[in-house]
């Protein structure tokens, strides 16, 4: 059922957003990108005449933790609603009801972090029928989730047979995966980079079965280059993982998919801002040096493969884009992607790294989308159902 065909004048709208934002040391929010996301969901929901109960996790609590106390969100949201909003001390029981039960149409109330109780996690059932006590309509806008089979996430979406919806939020980035993945304009590129080789194989082993074409950058391109017996140096390497990059490789070729693996990189003698670097062949990374960054020929390369493809994915940084000297990659890979959205690509950029650089380099309104979503967009591209979208269905 979609947002729009709901009945929510008056009702009680539980909605799980994703308010896992970054607090800095006095417990202000650091980031509101997240909060942002969901105000249209929120505006919609108060602009129809219902009442809005937010529930969200935040960090990872083992117990009550009051560093991580959803409290500290209050004056965030209450700014950017322009409305006062009521904080429930726990998300289940009579502390939660008291408030949920007597909300007024207009009115916005947060519940205390979910995973204060282990069961949000394990998906308990109980707890997830407690939660639901709160709301007479059930609405799921955390997209960065909804690869959970979390109780506030999938299982509670029982409880409400009918009257459930994905939020504007979930809905738009189910379209724009969807619009990569079933519809793409041709050329497809996939643009994988990042350190977490042994996560992100399994999302080439699928991607290589869609795309056109494939781009590694990042640490996992040391993998790759290892695998093709090039010499890396001391870069970062999952070894155990070099018959898989192999395979991926062998795939490529059977299916016709080009593969762009960096030529150059920028090397240094250790991982910090004050090392000694230099530009060297991929293939040659001398012994005591790391390849941090994909060097100029390869950015050049990239951007240019980049601007004459139509349809673009990007999950995880060119190199070590949080240090200066290694962020070249990263940003020329991220302005050939506003480039490529203004010549009519689409560009659609995920995973919480990708979405830094891209916001670092004050590109994200010129990109097509911007995923909220790092694991929960992988597992989506994998081919994989994520346990909050099945559960809407049923
Ligand atoms: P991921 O979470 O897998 O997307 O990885 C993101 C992290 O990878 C960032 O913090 C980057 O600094 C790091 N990274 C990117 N390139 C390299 C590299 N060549 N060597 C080590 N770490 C890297």
């Amino acid at each position: 059922m979609s947002l729009s065909n709901l009945h929510i004048k008056g009702k009680r709208v539980l909605v799980r957003v994703d308010f896992n934002v970054p607090l800095d040391e006095n417990f202000k929010v650091q980031d509101d990108t997240r909060i942002r996301k969901a105000l249209p969901t929120l505006k919609y929901l108060l602009e129809g005449g219902a009442s809005v109960v937010l529930m969200s996790h935040l960090g990872r609590p083992k117990g009550v933790i009051q560093e991580l106390s959803l409290c500290h969100i209050v004056p965030k949201l209450e700014e950017l609603l322009g409305l006062s909003v009521k904080f429930a001390k726990d998300c289940v029981g009579d502390t939660a009801l008291d408030i949920t039960q007597s909300l007024k149409p207009g009115e916005v109330a947060l519940l205390e972090n979910l995973r204060f109780h282990n069961e949000e996690k394990e998906g308990d059932e109980f707890f997830a029928g407690q939660l639901a006590e709160s709301g007479d309509i059930y609405v799921n806008d955390a997209f960065g989730t909804a690869h959970r089979a979390h109780a506030s996430t999938s299982i509670i979406a029982r409880f409400f047979p009918v009257d459930k919806a994905f939020g504007l939020l979930l809905q738009g980035e189910i379209d724009a995966l969807s619009k990569v993945m079933s519809d793409p304009a041709s050329p497809l590129l996939a643009i994988i980079g990042g350190a977490k080789v042994s996560s992100k194989l399994a999302i080439l082993e699928s991607l290589v079965n869609k795309v056109d074409r494939l781009m590694i950058g990042g640490g996992m391109a040391y993998t790759f280059v290892l695998a093709r017996g090039g010499n890396v140096g001391n870069s970062l390497v999952e070894e155990n993982m070099v018959p898989r990059a192999r395979d991926i490789l062998k795939k490529a070729e059977e299916k016709g998919v080009e593969v762009f693996l960096p030529v150059d990189s920028v090397i240094a003698d250790k991982f910090s801002d004050d090392a000694k670097t230099q530009s060297c062949s991929t293939d040659d990374i001398p012994d005591g040096w790391m390849g941090l960054d994909i060097g100029p020929d390869s950015a050049n390369k990239f951007a240019e493969v980049v601007r004459k493809s139509k349809t673009i994915l990007w999950n995880g940084p060119m190199g070590v884009f949080e240090i200066e000297k290694f962020s070249n990659g990263t940003f020329t890979v991220a302005n050939a992607l506003k480039e490529a959205t203004d010549i009519g690509g689409y560009t659609l950029i995920g995973g919480g790294d990708s979405v830094a650089a891209i916001n670092a380099a004050n590109l994200s309104d010129q990109v097509s989308y911007v995923s909220t979503g790092g694991g929960a967009m992988l597992e989506y591209l994998e081919g994989k159902v994520l346990p909050a979208i099945a559960a809407m269905a049923e």
